[in-house]
């Protein structure tokens, strides 16, 4: 079971919805603004950067720059862009992209249409692997207005299907597996064009700067997350930027957790002495960690860091696509010592082997994945210190006791029955 909760300040727009429980019909979007036209293709991309709209796919790139990027490649090139709305969020603890395309197809397909406008698109995907949000968003599609041509495009859902080269594969009929860059796909993507990848939060954000520019400030700075661990149930929750980690572990039930797994698998662990960090891109790319996709895992009372941290590794290790050579060694080899560091049975080199490859290894692979794994290896390190030292002495009873789970469940949307219409999966 997962909750839904908006803890934004009253007249800010929220991609929640007045109705979060349930999915939106192209009547009541349009209704209350959604598909005007009001906003020129100049004019919106302004506003988008005078908001500073950021990404919210996990790096968290200026989203002006991007469109302009793709704009101007489609201009050099004298070809028409594609834009791709992209729902294929890998991350075991984040669900607000399927819960977004499930709820509010059509505020996506909005998103996706101004991108279109901004950039000179002629066409467009949306990428996904949940089978109830492609249905969602098939029926939106034939609900809506003629407009952008879009197709719905299936993936296998795995922790590296959503990384933007694996998406323009994907819908250039190969496997979901990040390829070398460059060329990056506003270079070069989908059928060779200039290609934006965008995440479906990012383009539901999109959106609602165009129905309400006067709020584009309050809605570039106010972000979905996935809360989980603590006390209580997992929550998806929309929240402004500049609240403590604090505030959200008390949302999730302990205001004092002994520290979170950030940014999903990718911001790492923190102690507990980084609670009055505050959500904001910039601050926890400063103090080290991420906000990434927006997942925050709090660590139980009884939960060791250790074992939070081992179970991240095994998923990552788990789901190297098996590309690069450095990926497969290195993930495997962090893997396998922090499990050793579970179960009492680590050398007593073992702080120092990690210490260096967390530091060798970011950045060598063509995803990514090994940046995660090496991530997680040095925050442990650096936040419990202390705990590699007692783990290096004897096994720990709470890591024995550890399920390790990672996985949140997407919280309950009703939506009308849809008649089975799956896309034939693409061929690998
Ligand atoms: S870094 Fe790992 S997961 Fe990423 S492409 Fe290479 S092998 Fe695959």
């Amino acid at each position: 079971m997962t909750r839904t909760h908006s803890l934004t300040r009253p007249g800010t727009p929220t991609v929640l919805g007045p109705a979060p429980g349930t999915t939106e019909d192209a009547g009541t979007y349009t209704a209350t603004g959604g598909y005007g036209t009001a906003t020129g293709a100049a004019e919106l991309l302004e506003l988008i950067a005078t908001a500073g709209l950021r990404g919210r796919g996990g790096a968290g790139y200026p989203t002006a720059a991007k469109l302009r990027a793709v704009r101007d490649a489609g201009h050099q090139a004298g070809a028409r862009p594609v834009v791709v709305a992209n729902g294929e969020e890998g991350e075991p603890g984040s669900v607000k992209d399927r819960w977004l395309l499930r709820a509010r197809p059509h505020l996506v397909l909005d998103g996706l249409a101004r991108a279109a406008q901004i950039t000179g698109a002629d066409r467009g995907y949306v990428y996904l692997s949940d089978p109830t949000a492609g249905d969602r968003v098939r029926r939106a599609l034939a609900e809506r207005a003629p407009g952008l041509p879009v197709e719905v495009v299936e993936t296998p859902h795995t922790y590296v299907a959503g990384e933007e080269t694996a998406v323009v594969r994907r819908i250039n009929g190969g496997p979901a597996l990040p390829t070398a860059k460059p060329p990056r796909p506003h270079e070069r993507g989908v059928g060779d064009a200039p290609t934006l990848v965008a995440n479906v939060e990012t383009l539901a954000r999109i959106a609602l700067i165009a129905a309400r520019p006067d709020q584009r400030h309050r809605t570039a700075r106010t972000t979905l997350v996935t809360l989980a661990g603590g006390a209580a149930e997992p929550l998806l929750a929309e929240v402004p930027y500049g609240q403590t980690l604090r505030s959200l572990a008390a949302a999730q039930g302990d205001a004092e957790p002994s520290g979170a797994l950030m940014g999903g698998l990718f911001g790492g662990l923190i102690g507990p002495g980084r609670l009055g960090l505050v959500l904001d891109p910039d601050a926890l790319a400063a103090a080290g960690t991420a906000l990434g996709c927006g997942a925050l895992r709090f660590l139980a009372p009884d939960e060791c860091p250790v074992a939070l941290a081992s179970a991240a590794l095994t998923h990552l290790a788990a789901e190297s696509a098996r590309q690069c050579g450095v990926c497969v060694a290195g993930t495997g080899a962090i893997r396998e010592a922090v499990g050793a560091l579970t179960t009492g049975t680590a050398a007593p080199d073992l702080a120092d082997r990690l210490n260096r490859w967390s530091t060798s290894l970011p950045g060598r692979g063509a995803c990514g994945l090994l940046d995660a794994a090496a991530g997680t290896a040095g925050s442990l390190l650096r936040a419990f210190p202390h705990l590699v030292r007692s783990h290096l002495d004897a096994p720990c009873p709470a890591c024995a006791a550890s399920a390790g789970g990672l996985t949140v469940a997407v919280p309950l949307v009703a939506g009308p029955a849809v008649p089975h219409q799956r896309t034939a999966p693409r061929s690998r």
